[in-house]
């Protein structure tokens, strides 16, 4: 398999992960065939959604939180995890906020949005976490408020309209590395989709493992069209990893 030879080939490869690799976990993707964006309007993340109607932004991420906070780490992550191990990656950039990566074991995992299961104020950044704000939603169907100055609190999580705080660390990488191996991301959300795009324009190998075509299916090195744990599950049989 190619792919295993250029891993193993590789001094510094990196893993770039999006909302597919968590399908097969039951926590539905955004642009995909069955997308939350199909059911939701996208404003519903963003920054001034939260601010015009804080109720309805809570309604919005308890719903989330709930299938997320349940959800666990399927074949996919449990591989990324092997081959962290054994040293065939070196770090893994996400784009997801569901934490899978961590309950599987990776170590060195990059949240470039952030996660959701710690939440903070906007006004004074006092951490809460997400399940208790989540409890005085229910309790109060308002927005939670901070304990200590009485703002609101949010998901930590990079809302539409706000920076990536990581990416220059996440670009960092990207630069040091020479292969990319992008799962589940249909590369359309930038700043994030820069970081396979770097790998590959600075002389990497990009392989793009996505049941869904991408807009950098034509520069990479290897497509995969195939669901991520199968894929990732071959390669760590492939390459004998345990
Ligand atoms: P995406 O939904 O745009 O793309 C997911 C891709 O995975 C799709 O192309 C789909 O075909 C593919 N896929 C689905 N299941 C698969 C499987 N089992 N195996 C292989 N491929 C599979 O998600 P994305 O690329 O992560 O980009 C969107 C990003 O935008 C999110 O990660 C999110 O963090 C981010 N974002 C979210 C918010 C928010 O919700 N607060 C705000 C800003 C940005």
């Amino acid at each position: 398999m190619r792919v295993s030879r250029i891993l193993k080939r590789a001094n510094y490869a990196i893993a770039f992960t999006g909302a597919g690799i968590s399908t097969e976990s039951n926590i539905p993707d955004f642009r995909g065939s069955q997308g939350l964006w199909k059911k939701f309007d996208p404003r519903m993340a963003s920054r001034s959604y939260f601010k015009e109607n804080p109720d309805g932004f809570w309604d919005f991420y308890a719903k989330r939180y709930e299938v997320i906070a349940n959800a666990q780490p399927n074949d996919a992550h449990k591989a990324l995890v092997l081959l962290e191990n054994n040293n065939y990656i070196k770090y893994i950039i996400t784009q997801n906020i569901d934490r899978l990566h961590s309950k599987a074991g990776s170590k060195s995992v990059i949240e470039l949005h952030g996660n959701i299961l710690m939440s903070y104020c906007d006004s004074c950044f006092k951490e809460k976490s997400t399940e208790e704000c989540i409890k005085e939603f229910y309790k109060t169907k308002k927005a939670p408020k901070c304990d200590y100055c009485g703002g609101l609190m949010r998901p930590a999580v990079v809302l539409f309209e706000e920076p990536v705080k990581l990416i220059d660390i996440a670009m960092e990488i990207a630069y040091r590395s020479d292969c990319c191996l992008v799962i589940g991301s249909s590369l359309t959300v930038y700043p994030a989709a820069f970081i396979p795009e770097i790998v590959k324009r600075q002389g990497g190998d990009l392989i793009i493992i996505n049941i869904d075509p991408t807009p950098l299916d034509s520069i990479a090195d290897i497509v995969i069209r195939d669901k991520a744990s199968i894929v990732l599950k071959r390669i760590i049989e492939n390459m004998e990893l345990k």
